[in-house]
């Protein structure tokens, strides 16, 4: 089965994708993580789209589709979960025609619905253990007081380069201007389910289980 979770920066799509990961034999294909990664190693592509990322706006669609394209072959027993991909309408357009050709196709589009006071609350307050990933907030999950990872043990932590609001402020108009209009997109084609992103993150979970089903 492929999915895509859809949602504002915050939503959680990051969170429900890594519990859909372990729970259903999936496979997250995150085009954020896939430049963070880039950015990181210092690739070209990384050092190009580093400032763009920075500042909270979109890269190319060229570049995302890429890297998605270089995904798909891979063996993913219970399907794709595409997690912030895709962004734009070419985007959309082009996964469609990528998955046509490996012989199979979407299944759901999962819109996690979620107010944008709570998106920069969120935002502000995350960070994620250095070593694992694991996922921390400020309020909801503070790092432990001895600042060790309760995952791998790990005492570094770090938050993204674009977890501010001035970032936050330009992300949020791009998924306004460019992402929201898969939301009628998906709508049209039948695919659509809206799922509420400020539930329990269990909770949030099993609406998705449920439509998975
Ligand atoms: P994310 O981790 O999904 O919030 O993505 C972080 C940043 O990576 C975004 O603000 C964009 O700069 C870039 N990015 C990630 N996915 C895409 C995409 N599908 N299209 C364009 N830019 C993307």
């Amino acid at each position: 089965m492929n999915i895509i979770l859809l949602g504002p920066p915050g939503a959680g799509k990051g969170t429900q994708a890594k519990m859909l990961v372990d729970g259903h034999n999936m496979i997250q294909l995150s085009t954020g993580d896939m430049l963070r990664a880039a950015k990181t190693s210092g690739t070209k592509m990384g050092n190009k789209v580093a400032a763009v990322m920075d500042a909270g706006n979109l890269v190319t669609d060229e570049i995302v589709i890429g890297l998605i394209s270089e995904q798909l072959d891979s063996d993913a027993a219970g399907g794709f979960i595409f997690d912030g991909f895709p962004r734009t309408l070419a985007q959309a357009d082009a996964l469609g025609a990528l998955l046509a050709s490996k012989g199979t196709n979407l299944d759901h589009v999962i819109e996690m619905q979620v107010d944008d006071a709570a998106l920069v609350s969120r935002i502000t307050a995350r960070s994620t253990c250095g070593s694992c990933e694991e996922g921390y907030n400020d309020v909801s999950k503070p790092i432990p007081l001895n600042r060790t990872c309760v995952k791998c043990g790990g005492t570094e932590f770090k938050r993204r380069a674009d977890d501010n609001e001035n970032s936050l402020k330009t992300r949020l108009m791009a998924y306004y201007k460019e992402t929201s209009p898969l939301i009628g997109y998906y709508y049209a084609k039948e695919m659509l389910t809206s799922v509420d992103g400020l539930a329990e993150i269990d909770e949030v979970q099993s609406s998705i289980s449920n439509v998975l089903v």
